[in-house]
């Protein structure tokens, strides 16, 4: 780079690295998605078209960064975990953060159309983003659980409130359902559900309950033509439990 007398305007940038020896955790949230969603008509509580898009993209921030363990997403959210020993742009993050985030967005909008083929885009969506540090595995176990025990609450809460307000009997104002379930706890929610709409919570697919969980997993591969096989790191999909030991069980090779 040629030198000036200008370059002296560098040295005011700061480099903030995350600290070494933490699962670095980058979360991306849909910004203003309550209107983005009823702008572009997403059916509620769940627009399953919007989750397969996000996992879409998803899973191509994960092709590029090969760093990433593993990655959650529910809602207008995804997580991405690195490995707790990765050097990638030294650690520095605003370099992570911004790449994550832009990479995440470019792909969303430039798979639209896959999904929502008849839905034209009226605005571009953006997406905010931090970076957390976890010491331990715990820590980022309880991290995850914690975004996964959101989804449950929310997507129970959403169930019975989109029910209420598109019954067609008696339809419900906004305000007059969120009065209805006020104080409500989940069991009250599940028996609710069941008696008024002849919906058991416990039948509603796995990816509403659980979101989507994108992890690395060794498979063997043989060719079918020879006895050689090679162990191959592919991207798996689920959408599992992952606040249970189970899940961890399976996977002892996700942080190796
Ligand atoms: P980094 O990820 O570190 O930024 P980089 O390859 O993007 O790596 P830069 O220093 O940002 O490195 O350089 C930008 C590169 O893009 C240069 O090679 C520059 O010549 C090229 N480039 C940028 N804009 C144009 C343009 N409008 N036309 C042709 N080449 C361009
Ligand atoms: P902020 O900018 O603060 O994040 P927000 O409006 O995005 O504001 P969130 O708490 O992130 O607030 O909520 C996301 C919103 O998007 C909720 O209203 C949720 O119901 C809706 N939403 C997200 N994904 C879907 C989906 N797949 N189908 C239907 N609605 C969705
Ligand atoms: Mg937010
Ligand atoms: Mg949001
Ligand atoms: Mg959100
Ligand atoms: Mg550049």
């Amino acid at each position: 780079m040629a030198c000036t007398k200008f370059e002296y305007v560098k040295k005011f940038e700061s480099f903030q690295s995350l600290l070494p020896n933490c699962y670095i955790v980058i979360r991306i949230d849909g910004h203003s998605f309550h209107r983005f969603t009823s702008i572009h008509n997403f059916k509620k509580p769940n627009d399953r078209r919007a989750l397969d898009l996000a996992n879409l993209a998803a899973m191509k921030v994960m092709e590029e960064f090969q760093d990433i363990r593993i990655a959650y997403g529910q809602s207008d959210e995804y997580s991405f975990v690195f490995d707790k020993n990765c050097k990638i742009y030294k650690r520095r993050e605003s370099k992570l953060v911004s790449l994550i985030t832009s990479l995440f967005t470019a792909n969303y909008v430039f798979n639209w159309s896959k999904y929502f083929s008849a839905v034209e885009l009226q605005y571009l969506p953006s997406f905010d983003s931090r970076a957390v540090i976890y010491p331990s595995l715990e820590n980022l176990r309880d991290y995850m659980s914690w975004r996964c025990a959101d989804c449950h609450i929310n997507n129970l809460y959403n169930t019975i409130f989109w029910c209420l307000v598109q019954d067609e009997s008696s339809p419900k104002t906004v305000s007059e359902a969120q009065d209805i379930l006020k104080d409500t706890d989940s069991g009250m929610k599940n028996e609710m559900l069941f008696s008024k709409f002849g919906i058991n919570y416990n039948n509603i697919e796995e990816i509403y309950k659980k979101g989507t969980v994108l992890y690395r997993k060794n498979e063997l591969l043989t060719k079918s033509d020879s006895n050689i096989s090679r162990v191959k790191s592919v991207i798996k999909m689920d959408h599992v439990d992952i606040i249970n030991d189970k899940f961890w069980k399976e996977n002892p090779e996700i942080f190796k």
